[in-house]
């Protein structure tokens, strides 16, 4: 199926949001493309809970605050969102674009607002050689569907939130041993508790160590090494869900033919569009003399693009 809509939206943080409501008033309608499972770009994703000082009438607002707030605001224009998947490809088409997400999703809409800050959010991977061999079907770095899991051993790696978050809940459906390099956890002290009551009831098992290698057949992984104190040693799993974190990546947005400035979109400042006319840029992804990376400007920028 083909989505047609005014304008298409790549990246739904704060400024891809508010762009929504800029273009609302204009009686223009926008669909928001983000690879991430949840809106808010770096604010939800990075600070959620840091006090943010600089949006006007707001003395003080967290990131998940500022999140709410746009998402409630932008409620009437009725944005469509295509979440966890990448804007993958775009091709100029008679009355505008057409563009491709990495799920297959198709829209054709009139516009193009890029407002993908640093790029798209994308998993740390364990350096092992031969991972890509069983990523989605046995080694993820998202949970998607629990169900796959139930009954199943999985080898969760990591220390921070989502490593500790995992632990926990599927330790009820699962025969879950989590993995990391010391006894000391990033994650929210009340999930560690969580996690550390689960182990001394022998509900989830602790393994200190650091990943290796890993084999398996038909896609599937069986056995998994890791290193402790120079020692190797092995275990058995169905599942590997390791969580290192996200990084940034432009992705596919540098091979689209548009003017780039190391990984920034040149623009203008009287309409923000980028080398390529009907393309516009706004919030962290563009640049102009006197540019700054402020949630602030990126609205301003909504404003004067629609
Ligand atoms: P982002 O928030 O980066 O959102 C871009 C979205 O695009 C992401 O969700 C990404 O997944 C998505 N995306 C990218 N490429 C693709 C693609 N090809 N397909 C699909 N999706 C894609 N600013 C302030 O003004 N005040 C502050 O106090 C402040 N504090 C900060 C504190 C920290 C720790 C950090 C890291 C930043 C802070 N900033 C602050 C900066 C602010 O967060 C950014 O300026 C703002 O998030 C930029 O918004 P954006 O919508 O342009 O991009």
């Amino acid at each position: 199926m083909t989505h047609k809509t005014d304008v298409v939206i790549i990246g739904s943080g704060p400024v891809g949001l508010f762009a929504v409501f800029e273009l609302g008033l204009l009686n223009l309608k926008a669909h928001l493309i983000d690879n991430l499972d949840r809106v808010g770009g770096q604010c939800a994703e990075l600070y959620p809970e840091k006090p943010i000082y600089d949006i006007p009438a707001y003395p003080k607002i967290t990131g998940q605050e500022l999140t709410d707030k746009l998402i409630s605001q932008i409620k009437p224009f009725e944005p469509t969102f295509h979440l966890n998947q990448q804007a993958d490809s775009i091709e100029k088409i008679d009355d505008g674009w057409k563009i491709v997400t990495s799920e297959g999703t198709t829209i054709n809409a009139r516009c193009i607002v890029i407002a993908a800050g640093a790029g798209s959010f994308v998993p740390r991977k364990p350096p092992i050689d031969n991972i890509a061999e069983f990523e989605g079907t046995s080694v993820f770095y998202a949970v998607r569907n629990k169900e796959l899991f139930k009954n199943k051993k999985i080898l969760i790696v990591g220390g921070g939130d989502s490593a500790l978050d995992w632990t926990n809940d599927l330790a009820t459906i699962a025969d879950v041993t989590l993995m990391h390099r010391r006894k000391e956890f990033r994650a929210a002290p009340d999930s560690v508790n969580k996690m550390l009551n689960l182990e001394k009831e022998g509900k989830i098992k602790f393994l200190h160590g650091q990943l290796k290698s890993l084999s398996g057949k038909n896609k599937m992984i069986k056995e998994v090494k890791y290193s402790h104190e120079e020692k190797e040693y092995s275990i058995e799993a169905d599942y590997l869900l390791p969580f290192f974190g996200l990084k940034m990546e432009l992705g596919p947005i540098a091979n689209w033919g548009i003017n780039l400035n190391e990984n920034l979109i040149k623009v203008d400042t009287e309409k923000f569009e980028t080398s390529e006319p009907s393309i516009f840029a706004i919030g962290d992804i563009n640049t102009y003399p006197g540019k700054l990376k402020l949630i602030l400007s990126g609205f301003h920028e909504s404003a004067l693009m629609a």
